[in-house]
């Protein structure tokens, strides 16, 4: 029997290395918020802390500070990560992107203990890093700089060095994250540590998920609340920050409530009860013309299994068939453009519902191909387990 390829979904950003185990990503949203941090401190923050800095300086110090941070966010991540993995649960890959990392974390945590554990990692090592860069900056510093920077802050600053002035930006910014993270609305970290607690107090996961998820909308609104009042009645423009993540983080807290009741009502389906299992097949010594004439224009079907005597060679798609130029479809045969079953992307019927479902819709839907025992035994889409979802809501989202 050929080798079955799992469906691997193609990836955006960039792979950057991999630590424990864990692949590294960078989205490419992450190198305009690297532009923007960079720019504000060496075109803000910096200058107005040393005006008398040279401007090679300035913008060194500002981008060391940059990747600083996202390094910073990276050690968040990885917190979690291998908190998750000390508790059996795998983490293949971390992305970093927009606003901050998500570590792949591939299964919902099983116990209030461990989903509290893996929750409060990530804020405690953000607290952590704020305090070691504090301390860098306390131990090297003399008392009297350090008691002039506590009286005056800006004169103070003024006589610090590159490296201390970025250990302290470094050092409130992990600060703040720590706490922001720690808000107790879903999905922030401080969400999942809240959920935790009910969870524990009630035994409901569900329950504990919902009222995580409210109060997650709440934080929402209200952020988008202070951000229409600095907008309307301040006419201050950061406003328009604040609402933007006030409504980034509402939404957010309703998806993440909604993915779980689907993830639940498909924690025991496996594809091959979801599968389409009415579909023809195309013989083997079929013309590509023919195959668009006779097969592909008079169906709705999108993928066809190729037969010859009974067998199964491999699958053709209507983005395969159609990719041949028109003079040549005559001359070629579907054996000629099918995707062989060893290399074409294929399902197992015994796989879970839910994993194939993420790589599934990260392809744009395209039908793929479901194997038991070496034959195709049925074509699965993404919106087809979507489908099985919405039909059997009510049943199942209680
Ligand atoms: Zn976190």
């Amino acid at each position: 029997m050929a080798e079955l390829k799992p469906v691997v979904a193609e990836r955006g950003g960039l792979r950057l290395f991999t630590i424990f185990d864990i692949e590294i990503r960078l989205d490419f949203s992450v190198v305009i918020i690297f532009g923007l941090i960079v720019y504000s401190l060496a075109a803000g923050l910096f200058p107005q802390w040393h005006p008398e800095w040279a401007t090679g300086v300035t913008w060194g110090t500002a981008f060391a500070a940059g990747i600083m941070f996202f390094a910073s966010l990276l050690a968040h991540e990885l917190s979690h990560s291998l908190t998750a993995r000390r508790f059996g649960i795998r983490v293949p890959r971390i992305t970093l992107f927009l606003f901050g990392g998500v570590a792949e974390i591939e299964s919902e945590a099983e116990t209030p203990t461990a989903e509290f554990t893996i929750a409060i990692a990530g804020p405690l090592m953000s607290a952590a890093l704020g305090l070691a860069f504090m301390l860098i900056v306390s131990g090297s510093l003399d008392e009297q700089t350090l008691a002039q920077i506590l009286e005056n802050p800006e004169e103070g600053m003024a006589g610090l060095n590159p490296v201390m002035t970025a250990c302290i930006w470094l050092g409130s910014v992990n600060m703040m994250l720590a706490i922001f993270n720690l808000i107790p609305g879903f999905p922030l970290d401080g969400g999942r540590v809240f959920r935790a607690l009910i969870w524990r107090a009630t035994g409901d996961h569900l329950l504990a998920t919902r009222m995580a998820s409210t109060a997650g909308k709440w934080f929402g609104w209200t952020i988008m609340g202070i951000g229409l009042w600095n907008l309307l009645v301040l006419k201050s423009l950061a406003g328009l920050w604040l609402v933007l993540i006030g409504w980034f983080l509402s939404h957010l807290a309703s998806a993440s409530y909604a993915q779980l009741l689907t993830q639940r009502s498909l924690s025991t389906l496996r594809v091959g009860d979801v599968m389409r299992t009415r579909f023809d097949h195309v013989p083997a010594d079929v013309s590509v013309e023919r195959f668009i004439e006779d097969y592909l224009l008079r169906s709705s079907q999108l993928l066809w299994p190729v037969i010859d005597e009974g067998r199964v060679l491999g699958t053709l798609s209507f983005s395969e068939a159609s990719s041949v130029p028109v003079a040549e479809r005559p001359r070629r045969l579907v054996t000629d453009v099918m995707s062989g079953l060893g290399s074409a992307r294929v399902l197992d019927a015994n796989a879970m519902a839910s994993s194939a479902l993420t790589s599934l819709l990260q392809t744009g839907d395209e039908p793929v191909a479901v194997v038991s025992g070496g034959k195709v035994v049925g074509l699965i889409r993404g919106s087809d387990i979507l489908r099985w979802v919405m039909v059997h809501q009510d049943r199942t989202a209680h």
